[in-house]
C-alpha cells in the first residue's frame, strides 16, 4: 500500500519512533494531514536522560522544539489516549471518546515497565524508570532517603545506581542472575562493569531475587531476599525490563506475540497500520527470527523504513543494531546481536580507560562489539560486523595494529 501525499497518516505514541515518523514524513515531502496522539501531558523528550541525568534539569530534553509541531502542521495532541482501532472505519478511538479517522496509521507506543510482582496496593518509593514523570518522582525519593534498592542489574538499573552513588546514596542492586546484564552484554563486560561499580561503593548482589517488600504503611523500608537476607532501604528502583502494551493491537486484530509482528518496513498483518519502535518485532538483517529491540536507534530506523514504504520509496538500507549507556565515567557503545557460539576477544587501550570487547564466530566473523570509551573501536566493529569477512583474532587483540587497517584488510576481503 502507497500512502499518496494527500491521504492521513495518524501516529499513536509522542514518543521516539512516533515523533521521529512524523518529522521525516514531512521531510520527505509528504503534505497530508499529520496526527500525533500521545497519552503524557509533556511534549516529546528524549528518553535516555531520565536514567543518566535524573538528579538535575538537563533531565528535560525535547525532541524537537515546541514551535516544531504548528511549524509543520503536525496536529500533537498531549494527553490523549487511544484506546481502540477500528480497522472496519479506519478510525481510532481515544479515552475522551472523540474519534480520529486514518487513511494509514502507525502504532509507535512502546514499552510499559514490568512492575515487581507482588507490590503491596499504594506503596510508595517502588518506582518504574519510563517517563520523565517516574525521573522526578525517582529524583525526589532519593533526596529524601539515603538507601536505594536496585532490582534488576540491566541498563537502566546500572546508570540510576551510577548517577545514586555520586550523591552518596547507599546503593544495593539485586539481580536474579549469575551476573548483572546477563541478558544484553558478553560476561566479559558484565565483570568490568561489576568490579567499577563496586570499586565505587555499590554492592551488587547476583543470583539472588526478591522475596517481598518490608513495608511501614504505605513506604517501603526494605527488600526481603529469597535468601533471606534483608536490604534495607527507603527506596526501591525496579529495572525487570519493558513490554508492550498488547490490548490496542489487540482491538484491531494485528498479529502479536511478544509485539507487534511486522515486516523489515514495519508493516503489520494490516496493510493499513505499521508499527515500529519497540511494540515491533520484526526481521534484523542477518539474523533468524523476529527481534523486539529496544533503543532509539531501532525505533529511528523503523520510522525512516517504515516512511519510505509509507510514500512507496526506496527503502534505506539496514543499519547494524546499536545502543549505548553512560554508567559513571564510562560511555559504553554496543553494536551487533551476539549469538550463544562466539568467542569474545578483548582489546584493551594501553595507559586508558578503555576497551573493546569483540564478539568472533566460530568463522572468525564479527557479530557484535562493545566499546567503552573508544568510539573509534565501535565505529570499525560496526563496518566488521557488516562486512561479515573473518578478523583475525590475534590482531583484532593488539592495540598496536590500527583498527583502520583490520577494517581494509576485511573489505578487501
Ligand atoms: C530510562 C530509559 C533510558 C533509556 N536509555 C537509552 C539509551 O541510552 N539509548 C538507547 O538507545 N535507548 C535507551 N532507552 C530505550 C529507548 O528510550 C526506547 O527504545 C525508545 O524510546 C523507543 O521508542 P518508541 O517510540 O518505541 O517508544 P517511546 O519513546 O517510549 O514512546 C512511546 C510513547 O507512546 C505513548 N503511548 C503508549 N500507549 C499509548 C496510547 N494508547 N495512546 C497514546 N499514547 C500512548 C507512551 O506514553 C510514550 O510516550 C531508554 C529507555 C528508558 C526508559
Amino acid at each position: 500500500m502507497t500512502t499518496s501525499t494527500e491521504q492521513s497518516v495518524v501516529i499513536i505514541g509522542a514518543g521516539h519512533g512516533g515523533t521521529g515518523l512524523a518529522a521525516l514524513l514531512r521531510q520527505s515531502g509528504f503534505t497530508g494531514p499529520i496526527t500525533m496522539v500521545g497519552d503524557e501531558e509533556h511534549l516529546p523528550y528524549h528518553r535516555p536522560p531520565l536514567s543518566k541525568k535524573f538528579d538535575g534539569p538537563s533531565v528535560q530534553q525535547l525532541l524537537r522544539p515546541a514551535e516544531f509541531y504548528a511549524d509543520n502542521q503536525i496536529d500533537l495532541r498531549t494527553r490523549s489516549r487511544a484506546v481502540e482501532i477500528r480497522p472496519a472505519t479506519k478510525t481510532v478511538l481515544l479515552a475522551d471518546r472523540t474519534e480520529i479517522g486514518y487513511d494509514t496509521l502507525v502504532l509507535a507506543t512502546g514499552s510499559t515497565p514490568r512492575p515487581l510482582p507482588g507490590t503491596p496496593q499504594g506503596t510508595t518509593s517502588v518506582i518504574t524508570l519510563r517517563t520523565l514523570d517516574d525521573a522526578d518522582t525517582l529524583n525526589r525519593s532519593l533526596t529524601r532517603g539515603g538507601e536505594l534498592a536496585i532490582v534488576g542489574g540491566g541498563y537502566v538499573g546500572m546508570e540510576v545506581a551510577a548517577v545514586a552513588r555520586s550523591r552518596d546514596m547507599h546503593v544495593t542492586v539485586i539481580e536474579r542472575e549469575e551476573r548483572i546484564l546477563a541478558r544484553v552484554a558478553s560476561p566479559e563486560l558484565s565483570r568490568m562493569l561489576t568490579d567499577y561499580h563496586r570499586d565505587r561503593g555499590t554492592t551488587i548482589l547476583t543470583g539472588r531475587s526478591v522475596a517481598d517488600l518490608r513495608t511501614d504503611g504505605d513506604r517501603v523500608t526494605g527488600v526481603h531476599l529469597d535468601d533471606g537476607a534483608v536490604v534495607d532501604c527507603g527506596t526501591v528502583l525496579v529495572g525487570i525490563g519493558a513490554a508492550p502494551e498488547e490490548l490496542l493491537p489487540r482491538t484491531a486484530g494485528l498479529e502479536y506475540d511478544d509485539g507487534v509482528i511486522t515486516d523489515e518496513y514495519g508493516r503489520t498483518s494490516d496493510p493499513d497500520i505499521f508499527a515500529i519502535g519497540d511494540v515491533a518485532r520484526r526481521p534484523v538483517a542477518g539474523h533468524h527470527g523476529l527481534r523486539r529491540l529496544e533503543s532509539i536507534p531501532a525505533a529511528t530506523e523503523h520510522a525512516r523504513h517504515a516512511v519510505a514504504a509509507i510514500l512507496g520509496q526506496e527503502p534505506e538500507d539496514h543499519e547494524v543494531p546499536w545502543f549505548w549507556s553512560d554508567q559513571f565515567d564510562l560511555k559504553l557503545k554496543i553494536a551487533g546481536l551476539t549469538t550463544p557460539d562466539v568467542t569474545v576477544v578483548t582489546r584493551a587501550t594501553p595507559g586508558k580507560n578503555a576497551v573493546s570487547f569483540f564478539h568472533l564466530q566460530p568463522g572468525g566473523n564479527v557479530v557484535a562489539v562493545e566499546a567503552i570509551n573508544v568510539p573509534a573501536d565501535f565505529n570499525a566493529g560496526k563496518k566488521l560486523i557488516r562486512s561479515g569477512a573473518p578478523v583475525d583474532a590475534a590482531a583484532l587483540a593488539d592495540p598496536s595494529i590500527k583498527m583502520r587497517d583490520l577494517v581494509a584488510r576485511s573489505e578487501g576481503a
